[in-house]
């Protein structure tokens, strides 16, 4: 069984990141320090238009509001400790935190833009059995504010050749479910007009499927894109890879997306890894599409990225082709995913547990 998330998983012992302040949170802070509401513009304005890295340059500010805000909260930048280049463009950052945890975030390059991945919390206590960032278990949730710096840092990069990160998919190290109440700041401060202004269907969010918070994710509204880690046609199977699903069973899950769907009148994402001789099969893509031929969603095919310190195999590229033509015959919408960054670790996790490892030695 999954354990419970303790406090100081939650709560870490850490200076608040000013990144983690909503607009209107910002101004209670002012007005509580009886400083005029107003400033709270100006201070985004200084945070997320010109990106600046210490309240000192916030030269339109008072030098008491500055000192206040140096005394409050946390502004400097994620320590880019290794970056990685791929041949097809792709950046793997490695960043450290304040209290020396390290995480990742990854820019792609496509044609219609640049999407960013990131990271929601220190590790993951989920333990599905491909997956690297699982390896160490959870060390705790990150603070909206340190995934919105992770945007901020990835800009600051981008700035040098005026491009933009145009779009961001919440799949890095985490679920990001387990650290709701981040993740929902995150969301509002990347979209606010006077935040990062990145529009709500550019924004994508994935998760192994935690029940409660699909239902809750469903009632906030957002346009947001929503991606769910399948992996399995059938309970069994998908208990093997992903133990979050002997909390929340394969019928309950397919419920709450039945309810997501209704509630907000979008399609979802299915992503489906294929792990060799595991969950490939003709006879498996047959019953993928009897699971979801009533939902309305596009499936997303993943070729098995391999882990060292997992032992699942890929699956073949015809047996691939195969199961995709067997999904999109039985009327199903599927698509294969385009690799990125193959050479560079890129896969969530595969660069910090190979960091964690040249620690330890
Ligand atoms: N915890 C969330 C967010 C992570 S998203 C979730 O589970 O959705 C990262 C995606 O990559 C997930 O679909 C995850 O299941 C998948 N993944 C992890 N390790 C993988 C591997 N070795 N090969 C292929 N996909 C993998």
């Amino acid at each position: 069984m999954l354990k419970p998330l303790t406090e100081k998983q939650t709560k870490p012992n850490i200076k608040p990141s000013i990144f983690s302040l909503e607009l209107h949170e910002l101004e209670a802070w002012l007005t509580d320090i009886r400083e005029p509401k107003f400033r709270g513009k100006q201070i985004f304005e200084w945070l997320y238009k010109k990106r600046v890295s210490s309240f000192e340059e916030m030269t339109n500010l008072p030098l008491g509001l500055r000192e206040k805000l140096e005394r409050d909260y946390y502004i400097k930048p994620l320590k880019e400790v290794v970056r990685q280049e791929s041949s097809d463009g792709t950046i793997k950052f490695l960043f450290e935190l304040q209290d020396g945890y390290s995480i990742e975030t990854v820019l792609m390059r496509h044609e219609y833009g640049n999407s960013i991945c990131v990271t929601t919390q220190v590790g993951c206590r989920l333990g599905c059995t491909f997956c690297a960032s699982t390896l160490g278990g959870l060390k705790r949730n990150l603070q909206a504010g340190e995934i919105v710096a992770q945007v901020l840092q990835v800009q600051r990069a981008l700035d040098e050749t005026d491009e933009r990160v145009s779009s961001v998919v919440v799949m890095g190290i985490g679920e990001p479910f387990d650290n709701y109440e981040g993740l929902m700041s995150f969301l509002k401060i990347i979209n606010h007009d006077q935040g990062l202004n990145i529009g709500a269907r550019h924004i994508t969010i994935s998760t192994s499927g935690v029940v409660p918070y699909i239902y809750k994710f469903a009632d906030e509204g957002m346009q947001i894109n929503f991606a769910i880690s399948l992996h399995a046609p059938n309970t069994e199977t998908r208990s093997r890879l992903m133990p979050v699903n002997r909390m929340y069973p394969l019928n309950e899950l397919m419920d709450s997306i039945r309810y997501y769907i209704k509630k907000t009148g979008r399609r979802v994402t299915f992503e489906y890894g294929l792990f060799g001789k595991v969950n490939d099969s003709v006879d498996h893509a047959n019953e993928l599409a009897d699971l979801i031929k009533d939902i309305k969603c596009h499936v997303n095919l993943i070729p098995v990225n391999y882990v060292p310190e997992r032992d699942y195999v890929r699956t073949p590229k015809t047996q691939i082709f195969k199961f995709l033509e067997t999904l999109t015959s039985r009327g199903i919408n599927a698509t294969i995913r385009r690799e990125q960054g193959h050479d560079i670790d890129a896969a969530c996790g595969q660069l910090r547990a190979k960091e964690r490892k040249e620690e330890t030695r």
